[in-house]
């Protein structure tokens, strides 16, 4: 390890697996205007294209016209239970942003995993003479649609939801889908893809190691294309359509952002792309008034260790003496993105840690006080508010925040779980009294 780093305080502390909060010395009230490469209207307006066939094919989004959308709920028991065991008061109100609850694939990555199938279905189908913009995209369930896109392949690496949107997509659609999983992919994850015909090869290394597997084998292979969690720009547009359809849903609920009733937004990171791709389309949507977010957990910092030597995905947190082991397995990224925490640089105000035992107790926390069940991961942004009020008053002051706490919306947004199988869930539920989540 480089000198520089074995001394660095931050580094020291994330060595020592200890929960911390990095306020981004490099963040940008009013950063300028974003990249042109990075086009959202266009993600957005695919995905509207595709929606008569979402519908008709995943009856579940059909209330929301086919579009793959999560409710925005306020949680009042869950912020009372928080308070309660912080013994701190958490003052405006608290909101979950369901996507544990996201229909088709039961996770966030139905937002950018099946944006990617989509795209790519749609340049096939075009290509092949079979649609245009105006065509009614119901025809791509025909047989001939269908006999098109068993010739052509999609092979991607994952710990288990990203495979799983692709699995469930591709599979739809009649592609050929090949699943490179990691070791610390669960059992139904594999099971329920091969139930749909998908190819699930198995591997002993890590996250990155099935990223590697799979896109030796797509480049190896005619036809096929290889959806790249580490770098791919259109993973990272399926996530960012979010923010602009998360403006309506919080009208809806009487919350208009502005500079005296701001938004945070707490968001778990893995590579980086779902957290990222949010954090990008909010920015746009709300400029300074919105203040982003990443959690992850104290044995996957990669995004935090990235941002701060600077060194982004060309140092992982086995470089640092991490293991990358952690029940979060939705986060178990040991690299970030290839281009997500640079592009990140001016727009994220900060990254905090939290331990399995953490997790734990917040899934159990939310459970007893909402009822609402989901995947360790999934909860990690629970920790963000009042850890933000303990451990965040510079930055609240710097940001001139201090005097509209009370206005504030702190939005948790929780990404996995729908799909998990009842015992499972059950097995990461541990009831009991919970010590204050950060203490
Ligand atoms: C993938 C995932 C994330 C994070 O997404 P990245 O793009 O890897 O940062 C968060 N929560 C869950 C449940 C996930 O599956």
């Amino acid at each position: 390890m480089m000198e520089s780093l074995v001394n660095d305080p931050v580094v020291r502390r994330l060595r020592a697996l200890q929960e911390q909060w990095w306020f981004n010395p490099r963040y940008l009230s009013d950063p300028g205007s974003a990249s042109d490469q990075l086009d959202i209207d266009q993600a957005a307006a695919r995905l509207q294209r595709f929606a008569p066939y979402i519908a008709a094919e995943f009856p579940a989004t059909a209330a929301d016209g086919g579009l793959i959308e999560s409710p925005l709920r306020e949680i009042p028991a869950a912020q009372a239970a928080l308070q309660r065991l912080a013994g701190l008061a958490l003052p405006g109100r608290l909101l979950l942003k369901c996507d544990h609850a996201l229909a088709v694939s039961g996770s966030v990555k139905a937002r950018g995993g099946i944006h990617e199938v989509l795209k790519v279905a749609e340049q096939v189908a075009t290509n092949a003479g079979l649609l245009t913009p105006d065509s009614d995209y119901r025809t791509l369930a025909s047989p001939a649609a269908r006999t098109l896109f068993a010739r052509h392949s999609l092979v991607v690496g994952s710990t288990g939801n990203l495979g799983l949107s692709i699995g469930i997509m591709g599979a739809a659609l009649g592609f050929r889908v090949v699943v490179h999983m990691s070791s610390d992919a669960r059992e139904w994850k594999k099971s329920r893809l091969r139930a749909l015909g998908v190819t699930v090869v198995e591997h002993p290394g890590d996250y990155s190691a099935a990223v590697a597997e799979g896109r030796a084998e797509a480049l190896a292979t005619a036809r096929c294309h290889f959806v790249d969690d580490e770098n791919s720009r259109d993973l990272f547009l399926g996530y960012a359509v979010a923010a602009q359809r998360l403006r309506p849903q919080l009208a809806a609920q009487g919350i208009e952002v502005s500079a005296e009733r701001p938004l945070l937004v707490y968001l778990p990171c893995g590579v980086g792309g779902a957290p990222g791709g949010i954090a990008f389309g909010l920015k746009q949507q709300f400029g300074p008034h919105v203040h982003c977010f990443f959690a992850e957990p104290t044995q996957s910092p990669c995004m935090l260790l990235g941002m701060h030597t600077g060194l982004f995905q060309q140092i992982a947190v086995q470089d640092i003496g991490l293991d990358n082991r952690t029940c979060a397995d939705g986060l178990a990224c040991g690299r970030s993105s290839s281009f997500v925490g640079k592009l990140m640089q001016p727009l994220l105000s900060g990254i905090y840690t939290l331990s399995d035992d953490s997790l734990y107790r917040l899934l159990a926390l939310l459970r007893d006080s909402e009822g609402v069940a989901m995947e360790p991961s999934a909860v990690a942004g629970l920790a963000g508010p009042l850890g933000l009020l303990a451990q965040g008053q510079r930055y609240l002051e710097d940001n001139g925040l201090v005097p509209y706490l009370a206005n504030a919306a702190h939005l948790v947004w929780t990404t996995g779980g729908s799909m998990v199988p009842a015992d499972e869930l059950e097995s990461y539920y541990q009831p009991g009294p919970h010590p204050p989540p950060g203490a």
